[in-house]
């Protein structure tokens, strides 16, 4: 175990794992005034935020998450970005032309950063007026949808923004939130628009929500991921992902957070029902007022607490805890940047491979068959053209995610790989091979610009951080069974937990996966709230 900043072995607060909802939570905790200790398993912060040379020299990956939309968005950034920026993190931004779809056909759909540029594209005249309706229909929500997405559902305070909502919309305006709730992506696309644009461009972003197009609340998701991507664009860290980090370990060595890492925790303890520490790595840390565990409901109710402080029901239903797809990442090195068959792909960030809910829903239901898909969806993203220092000069990259992928798979849709073996290094080149080949149909010169070409499985997901249970990256399925009010668990579905002082943080928590930072956030600021006695004593005792 390493230690940096003041080591104790007795703290206010111990954060168990360093994504960034504990990076958000340490941090938030510490300059509060809060002594903290961060205890990560892995040798390094971030959980899945990370950038290495994973090809090449001068070649820099992501090599997970990249886009900090929902960062810069959140209120996290709200509350510590200033500091952030002081400590180095700098975002190369866009805006320009930010995403597009590619079908098979070569029909390319564009979203610009001005919405009106974007629905200026589409073929039918009352697509646009709708897009646009959409979207400001959404801005004139964004408080209390925002407040509902990313706050404590089980607190009164939800009240206030159903209270707005229903004021704001009447009775009929409430109802279509509902509905649009209920719909699916493709289901809400069909219901608004004539043509193929909206669906072509946004039915593959329900895969970043952790959806396909046919689960329930895609119709609330795509205006949200559109508005976020007008209003907030695609910021990408200046020097790579890992930058933000190193901003994160500044801001927490400044307020002296002790931070522990090569640290499992194997175990929570508990006196008379109350968190009072951890075991991490054969040691005991002890915690004077809370423990933020950002780990899976498995691992949080199975493992790491005692068994007589987990009330039954939450137990069952943490073993009943679903797994999303797995996703699988793939990082090329390129002599130089590749010539698209479309030229207004050539400055585009973030492409998609997808003619839409047809196709993307197909390789979504393959994958959850345990196929790998023949026709994969596939996010080629390209930092370099916002930030160039990721390449060497003149020099290009691909950051290639992948979505729709079984953990074990038990076949081949197109039946030609053998996955009898499971993900062996084989199976992994052979199904990259695909991935490559589908993106030369619209940029032919790839195969002659790929120098290197880096695979990260499902099951390498899981190595890195068991939270990614079956090598899912949003720390459970998000359908809408299992999201929102009853996230991470019907019985549980709240930040705070049955065992007093302890907290549950995390993608697997409300409101989920992506770099928002919220659940670390909420925890955090629910904890620094004043208790009941201290409002009292403020109110009855004069400054
Ligand atoms: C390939 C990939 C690409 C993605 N791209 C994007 C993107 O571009 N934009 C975006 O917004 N989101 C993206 N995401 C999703 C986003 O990265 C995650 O949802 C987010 O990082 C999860 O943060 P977290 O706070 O839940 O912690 P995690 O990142 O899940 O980290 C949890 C940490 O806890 C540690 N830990 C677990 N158990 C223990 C234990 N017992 N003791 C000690 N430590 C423990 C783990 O080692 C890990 O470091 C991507 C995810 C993946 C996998």
């Amino acid at each position: 175990m390493s230690d940096t900043g003041i080591s104790s072995d007795t703290v206010d607060a111990i954060v168990v794992g360093s994504g960034v909802n504990g990076l958000v939570a340490a941090a938030e905790l510490a300059r509060a005034g809060w002594s903290v200790a961060l205890v990560e398993r892995n040798d390094r912060l971030g959980g899945f935020i990370a950038t290495e040379e994973r090809t090449l020299p001068g070649y820099r990956h992501d090599t997970y998450s990249s886009w900090h939309p929902l960062f810069v968005a959140g209120p996290a950034y709200a509350e510590l970005g200033g500091e952030l920026h002081r400590h180095g993190l700098e975002y190369r931004n866009t805006e320009g032309w930010a995403i597009a779809s590619v079908a098979d056909d070569g029909r390319v759909a564009c979203a610009h950063r001005d919405p009106e540029l974007t629905a200026a594209e589409f073929a039918h005249d009352a697509d646009r007026g709708a897009y646009l309706a959409a979207l400001q229909r959404f801005l004139d929500n964004a408080g209390p949808i925002g407040g509902l997405l990313g706050s404590e559902l089980h607190s009164p305070g939800v009240l206030r923004h159903l209270g707005q909502l229903v004021r704001g919309n009447g009775r009929a305006g409430t109802e279509q939130w509902l509905r649009d709730l209920a719909s699916s992506g493709r289901a809400w696309t069909r219901r608004h628009f004539e043509g193929t644009e909206v669906d072509q461009l946004w039915a593959p972003w329900l895969l970043h929500a952790g959806l396909s197009p046919d689960h329930a609340s895609g119709g609330l998701m795509v205006p949200v991921l559109a508005a976020t991507l007008h209003g907030f664009g695609l910021p990408v860290v200046a020097g790579g992902a890992g930058a933000f980090v190193a901003a994160f370990e500044a801001l927490l060595a400044e307020h002296g957070v002790a931070v522990h890492t090569g640290a499992p925790v194997a175990q929570i303890l508990t006196e008379d029902g109350r968190a009072v520490g951890v075991v991490a790595a054969g040691r005991t840390i002890r915690a004077r007022r809370a423990v933020l565990a950002s780990v899976s409901p498995g691992a949080l109710y199975g493992d790491l607490l005692p068994a007589a402080d987990v009330p039954s029901a939450v137990r069952e239903q943490a073993g009943a805890h679903r797994p999303g797809r797995a996703a699988m990442m793939l990082h090329v090195a390129l002599s130089a940047p590749l010539t698209w068959t479309d030229d207004r792909l050539t400055d585009v960030p973030l492409i998609h491979l997808s003619d839409g809910a047809a196709g993307t829903a197909i390789a979504c239901a393959e994958a959850e068959a345990g196929l790998l898909p023949r026709n994969p969806t596939v996010v080629v993203g390209r930092q370099y053209l916002l930030d160039p220092t990721r390449v060497p000069a003149g020099a290009a990259s691909l950051w290639i995610q992948l979505q729709e992928v079984p953990y074990a798979p038990v076949g081949d849709a197109a039946g030609e790989l053998d996955t009898s073996g499971g993900w062996t290094e084989e199976l992994a080149k052979g199904y990259a091979a695909r991935v490559l080949d589908r993106i030369a149909r619209h940029a032919p010169d790839l195969h002659t610009k790929v120098l290197a070409t880096d695979v990260v499985t499902p099951a390498d997901l899981e190595a890195h951080n068991p939270n990614a249970e079956h090598g899912d990256p949003y720390g459970g399925a998000a359908e809408l069974d299992q999201n929102f009010w009853w996230r991470p668990l019907p019985s549980a579905g709240s930040h705070r937990t049955s065992v007093a002082g302890l907290w549950h943080i995390g993608a697997a928590t409300h409101p989920g996966a992506g770099l928002g930072g919220a659940s670390g956030h909420l925890a955090a600021q629910a904890l620094l709230q004043p208790t009941g006695l201290a409002r009292l004593l403020r109110t009855v005792v004069p400054k």
